[in-house]
């Protein structure tokens, strides 16, 4: 059973370091991550401006259209009042037609380099993707390994299973399951090493002689002599 638990500690530990990605699989993620939303937001900023520059542009026309009426009337009046609200009304238009026209072109230029910014931020960059395949792969292949190391330690367990009575399997399992995967406890200082209940001596005794399965009274693992282990192995306790 000590050997059986050293598999079954292999095996949870295989199955969380394959639940754990290194840091640098981590910060790759978290690049990626945060790349992807950058270019998320200058891609919203495009189509701000877009549709500011719809707006503008729309504005551009109308204003065009006034300026183009008050032209035609500027040649029909026929009074210097007229004339002069008529002036009026084409310096207003002029003005609201360039303001427009200049963000009109502001607008062209911010949007132009924004999309060569996005551009280039998704233009490949070999070396790069390289670097990052090669963490990527690294990662696969290690979880591969433990993948392989779970299914050998399950294997090992298996066999060593098979030298239990049916009923110290049963026992083992329903401790492993209910005492998060620790089944077994050694006995230090006459105490179980796990709950640090202290054992009566005539249990104590029959835990020495190591011939039948001795239980902690409180938390109910198996116990072991600590010397078992560099002694004759496991046997049946
Ligand atoms: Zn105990």
């Amino acid at each position: 059973m000590i050997r059986l638990q050293g598999l079954y500690d292999g095996v949870s530990q295989a199955l969380q370091e394959r639940q754990t990605p290194p840091p640098e699989v981590k910060a790759l993620e978290e690049t990626n991550r945060h790349r992807q939303a950058e270019l998320t937001d200058l891609e919203a900023l495009v189509v701000t401006h877009q549709d500011e520059l719809r707006e503008v542009h729309k504005g551009e026309e109308e204003w065009r259209l006034e300026l183009e009426h008050f032209q035609k009337q500027k040649s029909m009046v026929t009074n210097e009042r007229e004339f002069t609200a008529v002036i009026s009304e084409i310096d207003y238009a002029t003005k609201e037609l360039d303001t427009r026209k200049t963000r009109h072109d502001e607008l062209d230029t911010v949007i132009q380099e924004l999309a060569e910014d996005i551009e280039n931020r998704q233009q490949a960059r070999p070396e790069e993707e390289a670097a990052q395949k090669e963490i990527t792969q690294g990662w696969e292949a290690t979880k591969e390994d433990l993948k392989l190391k779970v299914q050998k330690l399950a294997q090992d367990a298996d066999s060593l299973e098979e030298d239990l009575s049916p009923k110290s399997r049963a026992l083992f399992h329903r401790l492993l399951k209910s005492k998060k995967g620790i089944a077994i406890a050694a006995v230090a200082d006459g105490s179980c090493s796990a709950c640090h209940f202290k054992l009566r001596p005539h249990l104590m005794q029959r835990v020495r002689r190591c011939e039948e399965i001795i239980t902690c009274e409180f938390c109910h693992r198996v116990l072991f002599r600590e010397d078992a282990i560099s002694d004759q192995g496991d046997g049946e306790g």
